[in-house]
């Protein structure tokens, strides 16, 4: 290692504080971090030029690979007019076109309007507070709290992390300043008392940060029928399951479901930059018209140009690589390729939506991160939750690229 490299490495130990990171270990001083310093396609390259497979599209946000010329130079073009500007009180043309583009995605023309930050969370915790507020407007404050599923996951800040219904994503945040109730199914709804919901909150068909879990086939239509006849708003948070994860380019399309509100995030730029939305319908916004309605939310860097950009850039590639038509075949590829598992004997269950997997290693012990570590030896980087290692590769990926990342990790499980 160059002198160069040694002085990096203290500095990173003496001033960095990493999320979800045991930093103890982390600082100790045979642990040498990998730090990645480019990429291309699927493919990243570490400071010692070694070459990785990025088996969860670096925290399940790339989706047509690292570099790609479209989006790069959609980023490069706006980079020679403004990097950001305000959006209080100012509008801007990447912020317009990319709303309507994202509107157009949806068939049924009823989620039309689109409120922009700048992570999954905030797009969890605008919903979340448009439908509280949705609700005092409407004269029926008793609407005040939010229906969540166990396991689930809608994000870190308070807000969202009140939301989630796994305890070691929730820290210091119980249920921060509106009601949660929990339940662990559809079945469980009968006994609800849907008077005082404002809303119910869904990963549709797959959590991810429980562990890749599904939920069974047609529950999402009866969530929404459900919602309906209660008159209970619905949020899905698409933030994992967007943007062709699933096979589709949203998880509601499989079951015909159109929500109140919609967050999206992850892979909204392609995974480039930081950018969120939160789509929902005329009857809500309506209800914000008059002025003491005013929605008062929102971060400095909302509607960034760069990020909008960017995500009109990724829309673009799905058209020009006609990515969606592609994708059914590549999920047969997938399914294919992750049969060596289904059939392995330290493997306990493979759960699989589209592009995303979950396998779940068969131990009493934690050893789903050291099996991670060992893939790096093999070429693949990827995290698992805990005992499930998780494979969602950029949906760019190619059928050799599947194969090479499943014998990875099958070489790390032995
Ligand atoms: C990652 C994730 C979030 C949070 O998004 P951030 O951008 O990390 O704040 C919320 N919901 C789901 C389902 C996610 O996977």
């Amino acid at each position: 290692m160059s002198a160069g490299m040694n002085d990096l490495l203290a500095l990173e130990k003496a001033h960095l504080w990493h999320p979800f990171t045991p930093m103890a270990a982390w600082c100790e001083e045979g642990h040498e971090p990998l730090q990645l310093v480019s990429g291309r396609g699927c493919t990243l390259t570490d400071q010692h030029g070694r070459e990785y497979l990025d088996g969860n599209a670096s925290i399940w946000t790339n989706v047509h690979g690292h570099a790609h010329p479209v989006i790069n130079a959609a980023i490069v073009e706006q980079l020679q007019r403004v990097a950001h500007t305000s959006f209080l009180g100012f509008t801007h043309e990447p912020a317009i076109r990319l709303a309507k583009a994202l509107v157009d995605l949806f068939p049924s023309e009823k989620l039309t309007r689109v409120f922009y930050s700048d992570n999954g969370s905030t797009a969890i915790e605008a919903a979340v507070r448009m439908a509280l507020q949705f609700w005092q407007q409407q004269g029926q404050p008793e609407r005040n709290t939010l229906l969540a599923f166990d396991r689930g996951y809608h994000g870190d800040t308070l807000g969202a992390a009140s939301l989630g219904g796994l305890p070691v994503f929730k820290g210091s945040a119980n249920d921060f300043g509106y009601q949660v109730q929990r339940v662990p199914s559809m079945e469980a709804l009968a006994h609800v008392d849907a008077t005082q919901l404002a809303a119910v909150i869904i990963e549709p068909l797959m959590q991810g940060a429980a562990g890749m879990r599904l939920w069974p086939a047609g529950m999402l239509k009866q969530l929404e029928t459900w919602c309906r006849e209660q008159d209970v708003l619905l949020i899905l948070d698409e933030v994992m399951t967007g943007f062709g994860r699933t096979g589709t380019m949203f998880a509601c399309e499989h079951e015909g479901v159109v929500p109140d509100f919609i967050a999206l995030a992850k892979g909204l730029t392609g995974g480039y930059l930081p950018l969120s939305a939160t789509l929902t319908t005329d009857r809500i916004f309506e209800a914000f018209l008059k002025p003491e309605h005013t929605f008062y939310y929102g971060h400095s860097y909302t509607a960034n140009q760069l990020g909008c950009v960017a995500a009109l850039a990724s829309l673009q590639v799905f058209q020009d690589e006609r990515l969606l038509e592609q994708l059914p075949a590549k999920v047969a590829q997938f399914s294919r390729a992750l049969d060596v598992f289904r059939a392995h004997p330290k493997v306990l269950e493979v759960r699989q939506c589209g592009m995303m997997a979950g396998i779940e290693v068969r131990s009493e012990m934690l050893v789903g991160a050291r099996i991670c570590i060992e893939a790096r030896k093999h070429g693949l980087l990827t995290r698992p939750v805990l005992n499930t290692l998780v494979l969602m590769p950029p949906l760019c990926v190619t059928e050799a690229e599947m194969q090479r990342m499943v014998e990875a990790l099958r070489r790390a499980l032995g």
